[in-house]
């Protein structure tokens, strides 16, 4: 069978799996820990699940534990996640204490494996606190922030500040998610996965079937927001790009994608006025589709001559990358990320207002070669710095500075 390597070495070039084992050389016979609170469901596990096999094949000993608690703790750290992203809420003592002890518990468990790794690398504020139970560890210990702490609740993060600043090293998805702290911070943004169901090469047939499926003509030019129901993806903003370039391009269609029924009342809201901005246009089609429709996304992105994603806000945004690597120019909200994502006027557009959109739509689908070109650059672009590879490289640097730090130079294999 083929390897984790060799497989994304197709995808990836074989020269930056070349690389990845140059880093790794030094570090053989190492042994890294990772620990977060989940092992199944959301992006950490999902980067984890890639990270840990992938290391292990380039001889790095890996191991991944999984903290275990009771609910209540579940519920201070979920506390800890919207407060850190903003939310003003404190959080009762007696939740405080259940969090401390509940590390200190994983902490004795853990102990042996903890105190021997050479590198452990804490995932998000729910294992935090272990560091401090174990005095006698032996290596170096990173923190690894994937939540947007630009703004954090001062209260609940001067509490969790406490843990973190005990570390040799914290890191953060963006500069801007990041808080100073009295040791080094590093930035490493997050990555995509080119062989995972959302991001594979699809058949033909299998595009051209999505296409049937929801009625779009293959023979009319498409373009397509992916995104939650929610204000900060502005979808009206993208409705109205569409209606200002139907001006110039007539047989335009729209596609809006998104999630399916969901608990958040906001985004109830948000779907009926999309759908309401869109009723009577049978060119826009506004999907609901369930949370695991990965392949039908591709399909969709893939059918997509132009992606945006016109956010007004936004911190990394996904499905930016994810179009790019389908060899997508992508119009995008000048926010966040996304400025960081896309570079403006040769992979895609960064916009500021509908009316910019709409300029540019008009102005890609009157310039196919210009077109197909920054789509070409969009997916180089991808594929030098946010694939998971390049994520997996910027571990085994930091790894490796951290190891060698005082040397004056690292010997690669
Ligand atoms: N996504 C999905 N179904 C949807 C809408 C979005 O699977 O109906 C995926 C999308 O492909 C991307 C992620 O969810 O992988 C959204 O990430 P992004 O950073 O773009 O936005 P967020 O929702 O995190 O603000």
């Amino acid at each position: 069978m083929r390897s984790m390597l060799e497989a994304y070495a197709e995808v990836a070039g074989a020269d930056v799996i070349d690389q990845l084992h140059q880093l790794a050389e030094p570090l053989r016979g190492k042994r890294v820990v990772h620990v977060n609170s989940t092992r199944i469901g959301g992006g950490v596990a999902e980067i984890l699940n890639k990270l840990v096999p992938a290391l292990e094949e380039l001889g790095i000993e890996s191991i991944w534990e999984v903290l275990t608690g009771e609910s209540d703790f579940y519920q201070c750290t979920k506390g800890f996640h919207n407060a850190i992203q903003g939310t003003a809420a404190d959080i009762p003592p007696a939740l405080l204490r259940v969090y401390e002890e509940t590390n200190a518990e994983n902490a004795e468990r853990l102990r042996p494996v903890l105190a021997e790794a050479d590198i452990v690398l804490i995932h998000d504020p729910q294992p935090a606190a272990l560091l401090r139970h174990i005095p006698e560890r032996r290596g170096k210990w990173i923190w690894r922030c994937h939540i947007d702490a630009s703004r954090p609740y001062r209260p609940v993060w001067r509490y969790l500040r406490k843990f973190v600043s005990e570390y040799d090293a914290s890191i953060f998805s963006l500069a801007a998610f990041a808080q100073p702290l009295p040791h080094n911070v590093y930035i490493i943004p997050p990555s995509i996965d080119p062989l995972t169901e959302k991001n594979m090469d699809l058949p033909e047939e299998e595009i051209a079937a999505v296409r049937e499926r929801f009625g779009i003509d293959p023979d009319r030019p498409m373009i397509l927001q992916v995104s939650r129901f929610d204000r900060f993806k502005d979808p009206l903003g993208v409705i109205a790009a569409y209606r200002e370039a139907r001006k110039f391009v007539p047989n335009l269609q729209l596609v809006l994608a998104g999630g399916g029924a969901t608990d958040d009342p906001e985004g109830d809201v948000v779907l009926t006025e999309v759908q309401q901005a869109a009723a009577g246009d049978a060119n826009i089609k506004v999907l609901l589709l369930p949370a695991d429709a990965h392949r039908t996304i591709n399909a969709l992105q893939r059918a997509a001559d132009i992606v945006l994603q016109k956010s007004l806000k936004e911190g990394f945004g996904l499905t930016v990358t994810e179009a790019m690597w389908k060899g997508k120019p992508v119009i995008g909200g000048n926010t966040g990320g996304i400025r960081l994502q896309l570079v403006n006027h040769e992979t895609g557009f960064l916009v500021n207002t509908p009316e910019g959109a709409a300029m540019r739509i008009r102005y890609l689908l009157f310039h196919q070669k210009q077109r197909l070109k920054m789509g070409r650059n969009a997916r180089e672009f991808v594929r030098e710095n946010f694939l998971v590879t390049r994520h997996m490289r910027e571990y085994l640097t930091l790894i490796l500075t951290l190891i060698h730090g005082g040397e004056e130079r690292i010997v690669l294999g």
